[in-house]
């Protein structure tokens, strides 16, 4: 009977999992998995939701969430993309809805919806799962895998898929069959900025619904909703830069001067005769007393204050100086980032096993026969939405498909 081990007992081993049982009846599958919890990131995703995927059905489209890796899913789609997501859920009991910004996520509004419904269908398909067995050592030979566990034990494979998720640092990756050629190095993507000593961070809770933000030095910006928080900026517009720049911002040690453009529907000249239409037309009214171009009125405010405007100032009092200021503050906010934080936000590792190595029609290694690689783990990473769930549900429908296949 054939063996078939999977290490983790994420998202991607389960699928793993529950498909190499389904597609190969007569092997046994066995999920190793190193807490004492299975699914831990299913139940804290989404803020206890779960977005499972994107309502994206145009696998063009689809991959172009990927920071990395969307070229290498694009084939792999064709075989389990996000339509194919929501039937397999739908089918088991599970139906999925979708939000106005294209997000799914179970209708019950609870992560533990799926988990219950991976472990149902591991439960079905007699998939074994042994929790706290952590593998620490991998041999490989000319039968299969000699795997170790974290308490001595030796476990026979006579095939392997790892889903193991990503690990922040090179040497976390060391057990991993051939991860030193293999291994892109990884660096954290989806992160807030810190910057500290910012005036803005008393408006903690602040957002915009369209900002332009962009990195200097880098040819990165994006343009979309801005949270102020505690500690710095986030948001989608954040967290989008923090993906597509995660190597780059990482060579730059998470230190760079952050540009905002508060209005970027106008252009500076727009700006600045708004301004002084506004002041025409209401020359006795305090300047922070109302905030113009809709935007939040602390935030107006602060702006403003910074400009140099004071609490009494009138319109009609206002020196060009100031007003001058309010224009370049409105359109080009510059503030100093100094660190990252992941704050309540998902986080994922950019890096991991490369994909040249990998053959991208059934994750099978290139380097080690009878090896398959699935999820995280992989050099493929997604922005927020749903997408990086859509790779562990993908790439382990399509490495347990072919996992039981005879090695060629
Ligand atoms: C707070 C948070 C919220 C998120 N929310 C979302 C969301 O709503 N939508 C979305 O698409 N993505 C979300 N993500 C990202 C998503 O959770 C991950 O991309 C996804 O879980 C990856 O699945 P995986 O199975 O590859 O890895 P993981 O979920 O990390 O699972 C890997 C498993 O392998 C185990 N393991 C590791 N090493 C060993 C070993 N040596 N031996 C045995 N077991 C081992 C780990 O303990 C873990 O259980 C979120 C991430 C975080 C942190």
């Amino acid at each position: 009977m054939l063996n078939i081990v999977v290490i983790g007992g994420g998202a991607a081993g389960f699928f793993g999992a529950v498909t190499a049982a389904e597609t190969f009846p007569d092997a046994r599958v066995l999920i190793l998995e190193k807490n004492n919890t299975l699914l831990n990131k299913v139940r804290i995703s989404g803020g206890g939701r779960c977005n499972v995927t994107h309502a994206c059905y145009d696998h063009r489209q689809l991959v172009k969430h990927y920071p990395r890796g969307g070229p290498f899913l694009r084939p792999l789609l064709k075989q389990f993309d996000a339509a194919d997501t929501v039937r397999w859920f739908e089918s088991r009991g599970v139906p999925l809805k979708t939000e106005a910004d294209g997000r799914m996520f179970p209708t019950t509004d609870s992560s533990e919806t799926i988990i219950q419904c991976l472990l149902r269908e591991a439960r079905r398909l007699n998939v074994a799962i042994r929790t706290s067995c952590g593998v620490k050592t991998i041999r490989t030979d000319a039968t299969g895998f000699q795997l170790t566990t974290l308490s001595g034990e030796v476990i026979r494979a006579d095939r392997l898929l790892i889903a193991a998720g990503g690990f922040p640092q090179a040497p976390a990756y060391g057990w991993v069959p051939g991860s030193g050629s293999a291994l892109v190095p990884p660096v954290p993507s989806l992160f807030t900025f810190n910057t500290p000593g910012n005036p803005l961070l008393a408006l903690a809770g602040v957002s915009v619904a369209d900002a332009a933000v962009r990195i200097q030095g880098t040819a990165l910006e994006e343009r979309g909703p801005l949270l102020i928080t505690h500690w710095g900026f986030s948001g989608p517009v954040v967290l989008r830069l923090s993906a597509w720049g995660a190597r780059e911002l990482a060579g730059l040690n998470y230190r760079h001067d952050l540009r905002i453009n508060w209005l970027p529907a106008l252009n500076e000249t727009q700006v600045r005769e708004e301004l002084q239409t506004f002041r025409n037309q209401h020359p006795k009214k305090r300047v922070l007393s109302q905030s113009l171009f809709g935007l939040p009125g602390r935030l107006w405010a602060a702006l403003a204050t910074e400009a140099g405007v004071s609490e009494a100032m009138r319109w009609a009092e206002l020196p060009a100086k100031p007003q001058n200021r309010m224009v370049n503050l409105l359109t080009n906010s510059v503030f100093p980032v100094s660190g990252k934080s992941t704050f309540k936000e998902e986080f994922v590792t950019c890096g991991g096993i490369g994909l040249k190595t990998v053959d991208p029609e059934t994750l099978e290694s290139r380097l080690h026969p009878g090896l398959f690689f699935a999820g995280e783990i992989l050099d493929v990473d997604g922005i927020t939405g749903g997408f990086n769930f859509q790779n562990a549900w993908t790439t382990g429908f399509v490495a347990g498909k072919n996992i039981g296949k005879p090695v060629k």
